[in-house]
């Protein structure tokens, strides 16, 4: 390099420091990354800055738009085509600041959406954000399954896929997203959930973007699901820390969840089946607290019943972390009145867990056995109303001077359907024998 060409350099770096340094220097905070989840009922767009926002911001319509006002901020993101995968976004683009220093972000709206605005503090891997939520104001309803009405219903399970969009949850040690874990086991479940007979799955996430907590719920009562299952993948600061565990909500949670429901009930009662009524009309607190406590108790319990389903299949395909239920205080698990569980399907922070866990047909494996805990766990608990009541086999043990005719006769069957549905290749049966009753209308 010659003598002439550093020289240049060095004025033309002079240059830039003189021209720029006034305004680097005035704006005390940067505007570092710009990323835009779409989403089926809304686009989350999240600024990352370097300190704290010091921001405003107001609607325009015709056509719609939504300003940001950030005071003392630089811009170093390109905006163009950051919008580009996201119709409810035509454009992001800079417009006059209001201050000198500052920053004006302007973002051409597609329709009049519900918006928030908010900023989040330092988190994880994160730094200071800036959080724009666009709602659509009609919430497509088509993620919402069809009930049957006069039919007999199919059972649900609303399938939650930890994380997505702007929470990539935990980061495995060779850099693989939970979030991407959990939406690959999520789909496996829901495969074979909706190959079964009487069951149905709803994903509350499909995609790549984040639901929060509420909306979850609200998702998944809904769809009236029976069962809410959250799949994730765990984490800890040493990478030792391997296997499965599975969470349930523990009663301090719900306790306060409850009392909220209580003070609430005109409001909510309607999620409550039955005794819904009762706690909407019912003036007396304490008989709405009985009533709410036994429906508490019978989701705890529930979840409690399903999660030990899970482990038992789980050990099956994978080491196990904690070899009960574990009970734990978490917004995941706030379903109040469905059965839930939070399962973990091992640690992403362990190299060799993390490698399996990427591994589809170990994802198969994990989506399997959760698929036959839901199976086991609904065949002794068969919804009322549900396609898969009526198909529960009734059962009835031998007693003493029965036959298989008198027992034919009792529950309006042929003595050939007994034989075949309990395999019986004679018609002689013992005292205490249990045999398996066929569903009919008439019994
Ligand atoms: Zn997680």
């Amino acid at each position: 390099m010659n003598s002439a060409v550093t020289i240049r350099t060095f004025i033309i770096f002079l240059l830039t420091f003189w021209v720029f340094a006034p305004f680097v220097n005035a704006a005390s905070n940067t505007i570092d990354g710009i990323r835009v989840w779409p989403a089926p009922e809304n686009t989350r767009i999240v600024f990352d800055l370097k300190a704290t926002p010091d921001f405003t911001y107001f609607s325009l319509n015709n056509p719609q738009r939504l300003v940001i006002d950030f005071k003392s901020t630089l811009n170093l993101v390109q905006l163009e085509n950051l919008a580009k995968n996201d119709t409810r976004i035509k454009r992001i683009r800079t417009s006059t600041p209001k201050e000198k220093g500052g920053m004006r972000l302007v973002l051409e709206l597609a329709e009049n959406f519900n918006l928030t605005v908010f900023p989040l503090a330092p988190a994880g891997q994160y730094g200071n954000r800036l959080v724009v939520d666009l709602f659509d104001k009609q919430r497509k309803e088509s993620i919402v399954a069809t009930k049957k009405l006069n039919d007999k219903r199919d059972v649900v399970v609303a399938v939650v896929a930890g994380h997505g969009g702007d929470d990539p949850g935990s980061i495995g040690a060779s850099g693989s997203y939970e979030k991407h874990i959990t939406l690959n086991i999520a789909k496996k479940l829901a495969r074979l959930i909706n190959r079964q007979t009487g069951l149905k799955a709803v994903m509350i996430r499909t995609g790549d973007y984040y639901v929060n907590h509420d909306r979850k719920v609200e998702l998944a009562r809904k769809n009236s699901a029976d069962l809410l299952v959250s799949i994730h993948a765990d984490a800890f600061t040493s990478s030792q820390p391997s296997g499965a565990s599975v969470l349930v909500q523990s009663t301090r949670r719900a306790d306060s969840e409850f009392t909220r429901w209580i003070s609430n009930r005109e409001k909510e009662s309607e999620l409550l089946g039955g005794a819904g009524e009762v706690i909407k009309h019912t003036k007396d607190d304490n008989l709405a607290i009985t009533l709410f406590d036994m429906k508490k108790e019978y989701t705890m319990a529930s979840s409690y019943e399903f999660a030990e389903h899970v482990i038992k299949q789980m050990k099956k395909v994978t080491k196990l972390h904690k070899k009960r239920p574990e009970r734990l205080s978490l917004a995941v698990l706030k379903s109040g009145d469905i059965p839930s569980v939070l399962i973990e399907t091992g640690f992403i922070s362990n190299p060799q867990e993390e490698k399996r866990l990427n591994n589809s047909a170990h994802q198969q494996k994990l989506a399997k056995a959760i698929f036959t805990a839901v199976n086991h766990y609904f065949e002794s608990n068969p919804p009322e109303g549900s396609l898969l009541a009526s198909m529960r086999l009734k059962q009835h043990k031998v007693a003493r001077g029965e036959s298989l005719s008198v027992v034919a006769q009792r529950y309006n069957v042929s003595v050939g359907q007994l034989k075949s549905v309990n395999n019986l290749t004679s018609s002689v049966v013992r005292i205490g024998q249990t045999l398996k009753i066929p569903r009919t209308d008439y019994n």
